[in-house]
């Protein structure tokens, strides 16, 4: 834990979420400024910096967090549509907490290539 991480003031419950889901290991919560109808992040307990970071040890953690955004896509009614799930990194990625996150984005058609 990264003790001025806003992220890691989540998963320990010292800053408010509306999660959607939680274990051990992965927080799902609501983006606090939507970007489309459905706006969920999703985070490692674990404090990593970005994507940019991981090494072929965090392979399970991974797995388990994108079997975990699949099962939130299915439980908030945007999986046969369609979603988008993307992680920013660094400045001109767009990331601006650094705290490893997947935005899980859905409820709209999106357009590619992305701005
Ligand atoms: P990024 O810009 O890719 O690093 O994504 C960070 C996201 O965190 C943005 O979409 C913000 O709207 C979101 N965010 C910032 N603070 C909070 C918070 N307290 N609760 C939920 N989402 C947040």
């Amino acid at each position: 834990m990264a003790t001025d991480c806003l992220f890691c003031g989540i998963t320990a419950g010292t800053v408010p979420s509306a999660q959607v889901f939680s274990d051990d290991q992965v927080i799902a919560f609501r983006d606090i400024a939507p970007r489309a109808p459905t706006h969920i992040l999703l985070i490692p307990r674990e404090h990593i910096a970005s994507a940019a970071a991981l090494t072929e040890d965090h392979g399970p953690l991974l797995g388990h967090l994108f079997a975990v955004a699949a099962q939130v896509a299915r439980d908030e009614g945007i999986a046969d549509s369609g979603y988008r799930l993307v992680s920013n990194v660094g400045r001109w990625g767009g990331q601006t907490v650094d705290h490893l996150h997947w935005h899980l984005l859905g409820g709209r058609p999106f357009t590619w290539p992305p701005g």
